[in-house]
């Protein structure tokens, strides 16, 4: 039996200036604010970060960031720490989504670095992982799978990783429209279950939540949490819009 509390995550990515970002929130917490039966965040830019905050404090609704620095302080130009996020009211922080892997080029280590600085703040890190289109038409998903949980995890002891999210993002389902189907995400998400397992043992493992992002829209939301391994979902494109994104959260 699945006790997992579900998770529903919008990642507003390089949208919404300030103005913006403040009548989209508003918005979705007149929609969304009698949900009770999900954990719900929204990740919006750095510079929006604190007028949501503000707006969001005390609600269902919680703030993430989008990266974080793994320095503490210090002459790091154009970089955020987790004491900054934190300030703003941050609870969650995603590390290592593709666009951060692929286009700034952040590694394995530096991923590892990040997670490190969430969990020594008391941010709750989303941790994602994905294989492209050609690794998984190369039969590699598994492959890069255990690497990036192997190496964004390394040298964590079980105790620290409680409150770990991880997010399955296949890259070519990311922004594409089109998505895994439930039975390809659920034997992936089956996948990193056992992964956990193997390193962190059993109760990890049982109470880990995994998201799957990637094209989720409300007419593909259901089939999807409805599989066994999964617990939740970051959404990009389709947490733009508050009437969407409420729909999302109220798939059931
Ligand atoms: C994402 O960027 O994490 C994502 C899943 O985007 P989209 O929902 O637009 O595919």
């Amino acid at each position: 039996m699945n006790k997992r509390i579900p998770f529903i995550a919008g990642n507003w990515k390089m949208y919404k200036d300030c103005n913006q970002a403040v009548e989209t929130i508003k918005t979705l917490l007149e929609l969304a604010f009698e949900v009770e039966d999900a954990d719900i965040m929204i990740a919006p830019s750095f510079t929006s970060l604190y007028p949501v905050g503000k707006i969001l404090k005390d609600s269902n609704v919680k703030l993430g960031a989008q990266s974080i620095c793994y320095q503490k302080e210090g002459a790091f130009t154009g970089e955020i720490s987790a004491s900054m996020l934190l300030s703003c009211g941050c609870l969650y922080v995603i590390i290592g989504h593709s666009e951060r892997r692929e286009i700034f080029n952040e590694t394995d280590e530096n991923i590892n670095k990040k997670i490190n600085a969430a969990i020594n703040a008391g941010l709750i890190p989303i941790l994602c992982i994905g294989e492209s289109e050609a690794q998984r038409d190369a039969g590699d998903t598994f492959k890069i799978l255990d690497k990036q949980i192997e190496l964004g995890l390394k040298d964590f002891f079980t105790e620290d990783l409680n409150n770990l999210i991880i997010a399955y993002e296949p890259i070519w389902a990311i922004g594409t429209g089109k998505t895994a189907t439930d039975e390809q995400a659920q034997e992936v998400h089956k996948f990193i279950r056992e992964e956990i397992e193997a390193k962190f043992g059993k109760s990890l493992a049982e109470s880990i939540r995994i998201l799957y992002g990637g094209s989720v829209k409300p007419a593909n939301i259901k089939q999807l949490m409805d599989m066994p391994d999964i617990d939740g979902t970051l959404v990009g494109g389709a947490s733009l819009d508050a009437k969407t994104f409420s729909e999302i959260i109220k798939y059931k």
